[in-house]
């Protein structure tokens, strides 16, 4: 029948890597009796969303959609999704996503990539990437198979799965959500965030998913702003950047369309548009691509094959063949490279030359963006160079993957707030995104600026 015929195709985009109906069920039942016994509702009652498989949930089982995890089930619960729960809102299930969060497509699963639920209008149909590495997320969002799912953005994880599959997700300021028992990529980039159909609904779950946690020295210990009562569309007395080196050399001209478009549904809420200039921006992917992989480096030691998930302990094996038996079976090829890079730019021949390198010129990104702020609000630019590519497409290129995220990168080095919101559509009818990057602490300029846009 229909609703079987419904089931299997949102099965089919391999979105969920663990289905939990019972725990979104209690949350509709706890705001059932909440209801009932005419209590004030809890912001996000009975609400069920998508938890990205990178956050630790108690007694579910989380892999960051990597084998060397198979099996680990968590006896904690990620300060994220608890405020989550506290929130009011239930789990329907685990998303599947890039293997530690390192891809742009979700290729890089061990337990087969998410397909995007949509389709070029020119009749070729083959399957989409939803974008990475929060694919699942975008993907059941995009697919309503959820109203809102939890991602994490560590150089654009969040934003360009939303701008492949057409709907909206905000990085906050490094340090809003707290990283606490979310398996970590890049511990300096790290960001949790919201992935939803529009721009309020984000703004309502990054008040429950953000706040000080002082089991996190990274969190900022600041009150959460409420971001939904301060929505606003009137740009009037705004200032809206267009940084000029974002203009990239082959830039699709529908890439440039929707960037004009962008530039004139802004103007059209009262914003003033200025051209700025953020003159380290081509640096930016270099150093993403030294700090994250050495950052990962480190944070994937623990994986080892004694204290979490799989073991592969060969007969007769000592502890080293143990470790490297683990390792090698444990890890994806992209993961492995990222180890690579990782520690050949922190071993000591290379430190300086890349490592200390990359941190400079981070210092220098993080300085164009506070230039910057002295003559705009915030800045407007696309949110990846292209719509959505094929699976299969990339995933022979690292070069080519790493590229996508060009326009990512820049904010997630200064760790400011940044979101994408839907634009419009290309000549094939997919998705394309916008980005909005903010001032530090800013997440209500940048979420006013998306509601302008949407
Ligand atoms: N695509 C980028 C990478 O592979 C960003 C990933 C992320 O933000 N988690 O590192």
């Amino acid at each position: 029948d229909a609703f079987t015929a419904k089931v299997s195709r949102a099965k089919a985009l391999n979105a969920f890597l663990v289905e939990t109906p019972e725990h979104a069920l209690a949350a509709a039942r706890a705001a059932d009796a909440a209801r009932a016994a005419g209590e004030t509702l809890k912001p996000l009652a009975g609400v069920p969303i998508g938890m990205k498989d990178l956050f630790c949930t108690n007694g579910v089982t989380t892999t960051a959609a990597s084998s060397i995890l198979g099996g680990f089930t968590p006896p904690y619960e990620s300060t994220v999704s608890q405020n989550l729960w506290d929130a009011g809102a239930g789990m329907l299930g685990k998303l599947n996503m890039d293997q530690f969060a390192m891809g742009s497509s979700n290729e890089t699963s061990a337990f087969g990539n998410v397909i995007s639920p949509w389709r070029r209008a020119d009749g070729s149909n083959a399957p989409l990437a939803p974008g990475g590495s929060s694919g699942g997320s975008s993907a059941a969002v995009a697919a309503r198979l959820c109203p809102g799912a939890t991602g994490t953005d560590t150089g654009g994880s969040i934003r360009q799965p939303a701008a492949f599959t057409g709907i909206s997700g905000i990085k906050p300021t490094y340090g809003r959500c707290s990283r606490w028992g979310t398996i970590a990529f890049a511990s300096s980039l790290d960001q949790a965030g919201p992935m939803a159909r529009d721009v309020t609904d984000c703004a309502i779950m990054l008040e429950a998913m953000a706040g000080f946690d002082k089991k996190d020295a990274t969190s900022l210990q600041l009150d959460v702003p409420g971001w939904e009562r301060g929505l606003s569309s009137d740009l009037k007395g705004k200032r809206v950047g267009i940084p000029k080196e974002y203009r990239v050399d082959n830039m699709p001209a529908e890439i440039e369309a929707l960037w004009q478009q962008g530039i004139d549904w802004l103007r059209d809420a009262g914003a003033e548009i200025v051209e700025v200039s953020l003159p380290h921006t081509k640096y930016a992917l270099p150093a993403y691509y030294i700090i994250a992989p050495a950052e990962a480096s480190s944070n994937l030691a623990r994986y080892d094959g004694v204290r979490y998930g799989l073991r592969d302990l060969p007969d007769g094996a000592g502890l080293q063949d143990m470790y490297a038996a683990t390792r090698a079976d444990g890890f994806g090829t992209e993961v492995k490279r990222r180890i690579m890079i990782g520690t050949y730019v922190l071993s000591a021949g290379f430190y300086d030359a890349y490592y200390t390198q990359a941190q400079k010129v981070r210092t220098l990104i993080a300085r164009d963006f506070e230039r910057a702020w002295a003559s705009c609000d915030v800045l407007l630019t696309p949110t990846a160079p292209s719509a959505a590519f094929a699976l299969g497409e990339k995933s022979a290129d690292p070069i080519a993957m790493y590229l996508n995220d060009v326009f990512t990168v820049p904010s997630s080095l200064a760790g400011l707030p940044a979101m994408s919101v839907p634009g419009g559509l290309d000549a094939n009818g997919l998705p394309l995104g916008l980005q909005i990057i903010g001032r530090s602490l800013d997440e209500q300029g940048v979420l006013n600026a998306g509601l302008a846009i949407e």
